[in-house]
């Protein structure tokens, strides 16, 4: 089985137990959760039971830890998770607001996830993996964004392959060589994974169709459209293929991206049709928003094949 790497962000999620807007009086918190885009993802594909790790830093603190023997223990290579000794672990407060978007407070890029560098378990990691998934999250400092760069490099020299996920707000696109280095790692990426309105960051074309063809025509090998209660959709040069979502009650939305992107390319890793993988990539997201906290509604396969079966006919 081919092995999926990433790099990225490792952080705890400490949420408000009510929706209201921001944290400026003592209000009820919950947590910490084991959190971070790039981890949550990964946690999604070693359930799945595809071989996998993850490069990042921790401090060395009860936050680490708990990312730490929560990944491991899950079946995420965790030797490449590196333990700072001085900064703390990054951390994100999240308050839901009434009307469902979110206020965060994160400390991402001054805590440890801002000292990720290219260790020697970092090499070795890169050298047995034959697949790295890229968030645009990720690329908060320049370390980080060098270390991209030569992984994509390596794990390409070796006939590896990559995907992309640019899970970015449109105003970190301002920040100084962002743009740049997200271009890059769509010009390296096998397969591109937006959301919504993601579909047109890198593109000149302001209809959806023709924004994915311009992706297709830098090299992209697939498309694959995160579209939330509207399920997703798989684009390539031979197939445009749209499947619904589930008809769930969403609790909490966090993560499924993260989950849907995992589901999605250990199933394309494993050559099955896009439809299918599309199917089990959407009972992964569905499974995700019902569960309250980041990574808690990762799924085993025999989770998400339960799901489809009592969910068959439901799709919205
Ligand atoms: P994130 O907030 O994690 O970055 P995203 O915008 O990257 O999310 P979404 O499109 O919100 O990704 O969700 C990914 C997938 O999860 C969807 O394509 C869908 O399959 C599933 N999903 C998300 N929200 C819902 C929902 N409300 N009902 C059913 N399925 C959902
Ligand atoms: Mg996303």
């Amino acid at each position: 089985m081919k092995k999926i790497i990433t790099i990225g962000e490792i952080v705890v999620e400490i949420m408000a137990a009510d929706f209201g807007f921001g944290f400026r009086e003592a209000i009820t918190l919950v947590g910490p959760f084991a959190s971070g885009a790039p981890a949550i993802f990964i946690d999604q594909v070693a359930k799945l039971g595809q071989p996998c790790g993850m490069i990042s830093c921790v401090g060395e603190d009860d936050f680490g830890q708990l990312n730490i023997e929560r990944l491991g223990r899950d079946g995420v290579d965790v030797s490449a998770i590196d333990i700072h000794p001085t900064l703390p672990t990054g951390s994100a407060f999240v308050r839901y607001r009434p009307d469902g978007n979110r206020d965060f407070i994160f400390n991402i890029k001054h805590s440890a996830c801002g000292a990720i560098g290219l260790t020697a378990s970092g090499e070795a990691l890169i050298d047995s993996a034959d697949h790295l998934h890229v968030m645009g999250s990720s690329l908060f400092s320049d370390g980080i964004v060098g270390l991209i760069r030569t992984a994509i490099d390596r794990v390409k020299a070796k006939g590896g392959t990559v995907s992309f996920d640019p899970n970015i707000r449109k105003e970190m696109l301002d920040l100084p060589g962002m743009r740049e280095a997200l271009v890059h790692v769509l010009e390296h990426a096998d397969l591109f994974l937006p959301s919504g309105s993601e579909i047109f960051l890198f593109a000149k074309a302001t209809e959806e169709g023709a924004a994915i063809a311009e992706i297709l025509d830098r090299g992209v090998k697939a498309v694959v459209v995160k579209r939330g209660a509207g399920g997703a959709s798989f684009h390539s040069a031979s197939a445009d293929i749209l499947v619904p979502a589930f008809e769930v009650t969403e609790i909490d939305p966090t993560g499924a991206g993260d989950s849907f992107g995992a589901a999605f390319l250990t199933c394309w890793l494993r050559d099955m049709a896009p439809d299918a993988a599309l199917r089990i990539a959407n009972a992964s997201g569905a499974r995700a928003v019902l569960a309250k906290g980041p990574m808690e509604g990762t799924s085993t396969m025999s989770e998400i094949q339960a799901f489809i079966s009592s969910n068959a006919g439901v799709s919205a």
